[in-house]
């Protein structure tokens, strides 16, 4: 297969998983299945025709309403489908044909869900967060980062972040953050190595503190505000695993 096809390809099928995101960001933090009932209006419960089910399109060619009731059905959907879409070309592109393909694209399926359910609900469901850093820690015999990396990662991604929130406990009095960010930077050691999860603690951090303090200074929040540190962490770990090893490089020239 060449080089074209496969990015075309791995594109097309990341619209359709996009879909399947989809269902997992709304039915996951519900205890709902992944599976049954089948694709159904959110409003009047409607089950959808194949062609609503088409990624993107569909929302486009209804405009974003349901065919039947008429309620607004939310932009997020065909966008994280169009996201997804690109992640998957992109991927395709950069690692070429392979396990590491593989194992990255698990990876950003997983922080896409992340991102959207530590928004919406505050929460980071254990069947990802733990569940994916077993399947990471098993994929680094056969990818990179290797599983000493990925084990160093797990565990020193977990415990720098544990120790933070303790800390931040006795100082504060209150939870900043929480055992699900914990199990969290565990996932993303185990997929991406002790030197990357270090990278994204430290990108993660610096975005909550712009967002926070922006937050601030536009008066629509204050000090005490709890902010989704789960969804900062899924957009460093994707810098990170896009961009960072020529970082890693450079920080390590300054001690030659
Ligand atoms: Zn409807």
């Amino acid at each position: 297969m060449t080089m074209q096809w496969l990015v075309a390809f791995s594109g097309l099928l990341g619209l359709v998983v996009g879909s399947f995101l989809n269902v997992c960001i709304y039915r996951l933090p519900l205890d709902q299945s992944l599976v049954f009932p089948a694709s159904h209006c959110t409003n009047c419960n409607r089950k959808l025709s194949w062609f609503e089910n088409v990624p993107v399109l569909a929302w486009v060619v209804l405009r974003g309403r349901c065919r039947t009731c008429h309620a607004g059905i939310s932009a997020v959907y065909p966008l994280v489908e169009l996201f997804t879409g690109v992640m998957f070309a992109w991927a395709a592109w950069q690692y070429g044909p392979g396990l590491l393909l593989v194992s990255r694209l698990l990876f950003g399926c997983m922080l896409v869900v992340l991102f959207f359910i530590d928004l919406r609900h505050r929460i980071l469901p254990n069947v990802i967060t733990v569940g994916g850093t077993i399947v990471g820690f098993i994929l680094s015999f056969v990818t990179p980062p290797g599983w000493v990396s990925s084990l160093l990662g797990l565990v020193i991604g977990s415990l720098i972040l544990w120790l933070l929130a303790e800390a931040y406990l006795r100082l504060r009095k209150i939870e900043g953050l929480g055992m699900g960010d914990v199990k969290m930077l565990a996932l993303i050691g185990a997929f991406l190595g002790w030197q990357l999860v270090l990278l994204t603690l430290a990108v993660a951090s610096i975005l909550g503190s712009l967002v926070g303090v922006g937050l601030i200074l536009t008066g629509r929040g204050n000090m005490k505000l709890a902010l989704p540190f789960g969804t900062f962490l899924a957009v460093a770990a994707m810098f990170a695993a896009a961009a960072g090893d020529p970082i890693v490089q450079w920080y390590i020239g300054f001690y030659r």
